[in-house]
């Protein structure tokens, strides 16, 4: 496997990459830049300082490339973990305030969405900090808006 694509090419680093971004994108829809032998859905980004582009490729030569195959493998089971509790958001049992808006307290936040004039928001309130972070756009539905607010809320938790 490793005599596929840029592996085999001079000039490409073999080693020493690091992963700058991580995307999924759906389905496999890609191909490794690496080996240009794989179908990926996994993309990593990943990054060298003594080569001029990013290379998006798949888990195995992230793996190699960086030398830390359990880190490439952790990015992929925690985006598909996350792609599974974003399917589930919509589903959870939300609980009703009393101005009767959907709320849920969650993962150390509180979380609610309501109807705003031209559609949906919602606000992600930190109970740690108190700190309320509100929705920057309005959402056509209040679907769209909690699975905004999850976007926002797993977005905090790793900022
Ligand atoms: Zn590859």
């Amino acid at each position: 496997m490793s005599s596929f694509g840029k592996w085999s090419k001079q000039g490409v680093p073999k080693k020493g990459w690091i992963c700058i971004g991580f995307e999924d994108l759906g389905e496999p829809a890609a191909e490794c830049e690496m080996c240009e032998n794989q179908e990926i859905r996994y993309v990593h980004q990943m990054q060298h300082q003594d080569y001029p582009n990013i290379l998006e490729c798949g888990c195995v030569c992230a793996g190699k490339m960086e030398e830390d195959y359990a880190a490439a493998s952790k990015r992929e089971s925690d985006s598909k973990n996350l792609a599974q509790r974003r399917a589930r958001w919509l589903r959870r049992k939300w609980k009703v305030s009393a101005n009767g808006n959907d709320y849920l307290k969650t993962d150390g936040f509180h979380v609610v969405v309501f109807a705003k004039a031209g559609g949906w928001s919602g606000t992600i309130t930190d109970l740690a900090t108190g700190v309320a972070t509100q929705a920057r756009r309005i959402y056509e539905t209040q679907d769209k808006a909690k699975l905004g607010a999850f976007d926002g809320m797993i977005w905090l938790k790793t900022h």
